[in-house]
């Protein structure tokens, strides 16, 4: 199974793409980081095929 993640692009927080799908926008994780994720912030292949096999990742 592919994994996909997204890395937060200010703090280098790794956020699973079902995380990301459940929220669809969320804010990061990370410790006192403000950055908001958003779902379509993962590149569309990565998106389709979460989408596609998205029964898989749900663990
Ligand atoms: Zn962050």
């Amino acid at each position: 199974m592919r994994i996909i993640t997204h890395t937060c692009s200010a703090c280098g927080t790794v956020i699973a793409a079902n995380e990301l799908e459940d929220n669809r926008v969320m804010k990061c994780p990370g410790l006192d980081c403000e950055e908001v994720l958003r779902f379509t912030d993962l590149p569309e292949d990565a998106r389709n095929h979460f989408l596609e096999y998205k029964e898989q990742y749900q663990i």
